[in-house]
């Protein structure tokens, strides 16, 4: 171990425990990890990247004393939840501490629709918590069963419960981050509002998140509902008007292009040859409704189970956003993925891009609100709802690659970054505010360095 690592070890170790602190073999490969893998031009540039160490706090106190070890050392740090984000988000490229955050794990209360907890909660464990009391959350990765609060506020985008609620930067979702600065005597600061919005999916460069209140959504029995044809117009016309009807309550709607099926191997006696899948998640007193209209459009019910409550497999979530792209990496493993979000002429734009590449290409789609205040009710809003998703695509080359995402650009889709490590910069309001806040909580720029690229200062970018 490198000679100043070798003192942060000793100083953590009487801090914390040295149970508490990982610095070689497999566990600190895979705490240096995530899921970046998916990417092949991300792999080459990752692979590499490993911690010095990891610090596993088991309290905020724990966490305030490795924190001002860490800052007195002048080494990077680097927060982690669950690990399963898919940009390197918690790769520390520079080496350094990563702290493990999972073992901040406390629900500290659901009230009012509210939930107040630690970030190391896995989100599987607060719907669980949530629903006990009549509430569940708005949004949550498919990843729901591993990814932490804090990851997810951190790193994630959105999900299940985003056709009802968008995603988690969407309203009033997010009503409150405290971040710990990183400071020879770290302070607890609390954002709330658009303050809180700047902290959120920063890729843990902006502080340490201490706490997080998230506001719920009143909970609804679901079943789980799968429909299949050969007719891919037919389920898409039929899937995107039940999502856009307001009065079905909804917590998924996704669409999948043969022979995506075929890689749901779990999901192989339901699956029929050649035919396209539709999945939706809907409040359990419409199913009847919902599964007859869909065979008067000519479609298969071919899956029909309740969520489970409290939560319990099957999930056909787990079929869903980026496990439908690890389903088919294990089947095609030239596979890769976009994100992709596309207008309302998606039809003319999806057909337009298969068209320039053909079998290079296969649709999966995702829908989600737009405007969560116009999804609801009678007088619902079709424009509120947008259809997005993660279509996969055959891997041949860099170049091939940026070819087809600048064609679907041209087309007028709107492309994900998801093949950086960088945090994408969304506007220039935003990357100052970012800035502003990163100056506040870690005057050093020893948070996750190399993540926000844009901002000055970064004391390890001559050791890349
Ligand atoms: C199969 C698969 C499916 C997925 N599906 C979805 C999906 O549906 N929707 C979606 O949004 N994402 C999805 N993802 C990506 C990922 O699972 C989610 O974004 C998830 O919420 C990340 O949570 P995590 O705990 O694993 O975070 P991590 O990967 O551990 O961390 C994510 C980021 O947050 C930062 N961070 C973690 N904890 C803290 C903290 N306490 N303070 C400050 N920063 C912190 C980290 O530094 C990192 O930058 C998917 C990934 C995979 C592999």
């Amino acid at each position: 171990m490198n000679p100043v690592f070798g003192s942060v070890h000793a100083q953590l170790s009487a801090l914390i425990g040295a149970e508490n602190l990982v610095t070689e073999g497999d566990s600190l490969d895979t705490l240096s990890k995530d899921y970046y893998w998916y990417s092949p031009l991300l792999r080459p540039q990752l692979d590499p990247k490993r911690a010095d160490l990891v610090a596993r706090p088991g309290s905020v106190e724990e966490l305030r004393a490795v924190i001002s070890a860490c800052f007195a050392a002048g080494v990077a740090v680097t927060p982690r939840g669950g690990g399963t984000g898919n940009y390197g988000q918690c790769v520390p490229i520079h080496g350094g501490v990563v702290i493990d955050v999972s073992r901040l794990d406390r629900i500290h209360s659901v009230e009012g629709g509210v939930v107040r907890a630690e970030p190391g909660v896995r989100l599987g464990t607060i719907e669980t918590v949530a629903r006990a009391s009549g509430w569940e959350l708005r949004c949550y990765p498919s990843t729901w069963m591993k990814a932490t609060l804090g990851g997810f506020f951190g790193g994630g985008a959105g999900g299940i419960g985003g056709v009802r609620w968008g995603g988690i930067a969407s309203i009033d979702t997010v009503q409150s981050i405290t971040l710990m600065t990183l400071e020879a005597e770290p302070r607890i600061l609390r954002t709330t509002g658009a303050e809180a919005r700047v902290a959120l999916r920063t890729f843990g460069t902006t502080g340490v998140m201490v706490e997080i209140e998230m506001r719920l959504a009143p909970k609804l029995d679901y079943d789980q509902l799968a429909f299949c044809t050969p007719n891919w117009s037919a389920l898409l016309d039929w899937t995107d008007a039940a999502t856009r009807r307001g009065t079905w309550r909804k917590r998924v709607a996704s669409q999948f292009e043969w022979p995506i099926p075929s890689y749901f191997k779990p999901l192989k006696k339901h699956v029929r040859e050649n035919e396209h899948m539709s999945f939706l998640l809907v409040d359990r007193v419409q199913t009847d409704e919902v599964v007859q209209s869909a065979a008067e459009a000519g479609l298969t019910c071919v899956y029909r189970r309740p969520l489970l409550d409290p939560p319990k497999p099957p999930f056909l979530s787990d079929f869903t956003f980026n496990h439908t792209t690890l389903w088919a990496m294990k089947t095609e493993p030239a596979i890769t993925y976009l994100q992709a979000g596309f207008t309302q002429d998606f039809r003319r734009q999806m057909a337009a891009w298969q068209a320039k590449f053909p079998g290079e290409i296969l649709i999966h789609l995702e829908w989600g609100a737009i405007d969560p205040l116009r999804v609801d009710g009678p007088d619902a809003s079709p424009d509120a709802i947008g259809v997005g998703g993660i279509p996969l695509v055959f891997y041949q080359s860099e170049a091939r690659f940026r070819e087809l995402i600048a064609a679907g650009v041209e087309l007028g889709i709107s492309i994900g970054n998801t093949h950086s490590y960088h945090l994408p910069e969304v506007s220039v309001e935003n990357t100052a505010a970012r800035h502003a806040l990163k100056r506040e909580v870690d005057p050093r720029g020893l948070c996750n360095p190399g993540k926000m690229k844009s901002y000055p200062i970064n004391p390890f970018a001559a050791t890349k």
